[in-house]
């Protein structure tokens, strides 16, 4: 059916790369590009399909990537690089003719700052050339939006109160890991919290919200309300939401590290010289923390992220609690890489199928809500990320 290309081989990569070679019927020729070619070669050997092609790109360098793009001439692109390399990749898509899908929303590298206003103003030029980009596809941003979109197609007339709420309850024996790439992770959680209540941002301290939920077959733990950039696309979108907020549980002892790394300038993210070299502390310290592609082994537990939603059905109040909880060893079992990485990789190769499929297809730069949520939900339990519901149970918040 289609042509696929995917751009980064780290742990989302190469769960994207198992998933589109399990789908041999939607995903008719693939290709791995990435900055180290040799990691997307690991990929196809371990995947163990040699028709799988591989490439070396620079994807800040929009030259490089376009005389990929023709040569390779793909349909989609499937950006899990890194969130900085959003707008090159958009800018050769537009350039070549191809669609794009990505999972996180564009950064500079400068400033630890993540909105949607750099992406959407490519609105007008995708839907002039023609070709769909489609914004946040892994789990959030991503299914937490595709959630949402079912919940207000199915449950309610109105959506009133939205809690997004991820759970990592796995334990990979580390004493401090991340389990995505460390700069970007480290960049988003030391940011200030932020939620949206009743037409305006309300700014927090970092983590200084926070409160015992209960997750299913996990138990109650601590969770602390961070922003999240499906937060802007969710209130635009679904206009009669009063509160929108996003939490995420944290341990002690990664809080701990989390503020020495912080009082000791490491997640500092300007350059210094250091023996007459410029380095950047927070990119010096991913290359000494563990590679979060490597946790998998040992990583017992699971992952519990869900939507909590309060709103009005047929003039009554109602609440309703949609989830999935993710194995980490399962994960490991089937792609060789955590729950973390799994739960984004399989909505992003779901996106692209939506696409390919003709289901998700319209010019223009959507986020995941703006589609049709019913087909993408089919295929989550079918593609390992099954979902269960909680009717009028009691939401915590
Ligand atoms: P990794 O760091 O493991 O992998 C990133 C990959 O991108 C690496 O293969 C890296 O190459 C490659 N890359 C980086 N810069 C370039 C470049 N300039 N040109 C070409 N390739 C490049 O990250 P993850 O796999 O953990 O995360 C991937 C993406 O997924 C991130 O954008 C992250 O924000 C997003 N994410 C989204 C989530 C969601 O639910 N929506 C959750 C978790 C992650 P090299 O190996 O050479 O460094």
């Amino acid at each position: 059916m289609g042509k696929v290309l995917i751009i980064g081989a780290g742990g989302v990569g190469t769960v994207v790369a198992h998933k589109v070679a399990q789908n041999p019927d939607v995903f008719t020729e693939i290709m791995i590009a990435s900055r180290t070619k040799s990691k997307c070669d690991a990929v196809v050997k371990a995947i163990g399909n040699p028709n799988i092609q591989t490439a070396q790109v620079d994807a800040d360098n929009v030259d490089e990537l376009v005389a990929l793009f023709n040569s390779f001439k793909p349909e989609i692109v499937i950006n899990v690089a890194l969130p900085y390399q959003d707008l090159t990749i958009m800018e050769a898509c537009l350039k070549t003719g191809v669609n794009y899908l990505d999972t996180a929303n564009y950064e500079p590298k400068d400033v630890a700052h993540f909105e949607y206003s750099w992406q959407w103003a490519y609105k007008k030029r995708f839907e002039e050339a023609g070709l769909t980009a489609i914004l946040g596809c892994g789990f959030d941003p991503g299914v937490s939006g595709v959630y949402t979109a079912y919940a207000a197609k199915h449950h309610f007339d109105e959506i009133q109160y939205l809690d997004i709420v991820d759970c990592n309850a796995g334990n990979h024996h580390k004493a401090f890991a991340t389990n995505f790439n460390p700069e970007i992770n480290i960049r988003e959680i030391t940011q200030n919290g932020r939620y949206y209540e009743n037409g305006q941002w309300v700014t927090t301290q970092p983590m200084e919200i926070h409160k015992d939920l209960t997750y299913p077959n996990i138990g109650p733990r601590d969770s602390y309300l961070l922003y999240h950039e499906e937060l802007e696309s969710l209130v635009k979108n679904f206009p009669t939401i009063k509160r929108a907020r996003f939490w995420m549980t944290f341990g002690q002892e990664y809080l701990t590290h989390l503020r020495v790394i912080q009082n000791i300038g490491m997640a500092r993210i300007d350059e210094v010289e250091y023996n007459g070299v410029k380095i950047v502390p927070l990119q010096f310290l991913k290359a000494v923390l563990p590679n979060p592609q490597d946790l998998g082994e040992n990583y017992e537990g699971e992952t519990s992220i869900g939507c909590r939603i309060r709103g009005l059905k047929d003039g009554k109040e109602h609440t309703y609690y949609v989830y999935n909880n993710c194995s980490h060893q399962e994960a490991y079992k089937e792609t060789g890489m955590q729950g973390v990485s799994y739960t984004t990789g399989v909505p992003a190769m779901i996106g692209a199928m939506m696409f390919l499929k003709g289901i998700w297809k319209k010019p223009g730069v959507w986020n995941v809500e703006e589609f049709d949520p019913d087909p993408f939900m089919e295929q989550l339990n079918k593609q390992g990320l099954p979902w269960h519901e909680v009717m009028d149970g009691d939401l915590e918040l």
